[in-house]
């Protein structure tokens, strides 16, 4: 184990429900999501945030962002929106220290929900959410 969270993860010392992974990042769902299919990207080098983030894991964290952006929609979880959010500084809400970008799928009308979600954020079926985010990224870019 390390002392950072997501290191652990991305080195497979840490359970996740992984949806994605290529030489650059690891996508696994948030333990704690704001919506069904709530999915954190990682680059597999530490950074702590955008300051120390090296050029090519940026892009491979926006690329992989926009690829599940794409499954949340086609995917039975069928989003109508998406926000892609990156919390940066402790004073930004950041509160795990190795860089991420959030994917959090939304839906038309969907803004009483999320606030209650917000208060909540208790994980749900984790491991099926998963294998549906998984199955629609095989079927397409
Ligand atoms: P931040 O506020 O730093 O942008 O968001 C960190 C996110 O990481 C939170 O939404 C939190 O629920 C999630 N998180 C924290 N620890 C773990 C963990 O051990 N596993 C997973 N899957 N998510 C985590
Ligand atoms: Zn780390």
């Amino acid at each position: 184990m390390t002392d950072c969270v997501f290191c652990d993860i991305v080195a497979g010392l840490s359970p996740a429900a992984r949806v994605y992974e290529d030489d650059a990042v690891v996508a696994f769902l948030d333990i704690r999501p704001l919506a069904r299919g709530h999915t954190l990207v990682v680059p597999r080098i530490h950074s702590s945030g955008l300051a120390d983030l090296d050029a090519p894991s940026a892009d491979a964290v926006f690329s992989a962002g926009r690829r599940i952006a794409g499954a949340l929609r086609r995917s039975s979880i069928g989003a109508d929106g998406v926000n892609l959010l990156v919390n940066d500084g402790r004073a930004a809400m950041q509160t795990v220290f190795h860089h991420h970008m959030h994917v959090v799928p939304r839906w038309n009308g969907d803004k009483l929900r999320f606030a209650a979600q917000l208060l909540t954020r208790r994980p749900h079926e984790l491991d099926e959410v998963a294998r549906v985010v998984r199955e629609a990224l095989a079927h397409g870019n």
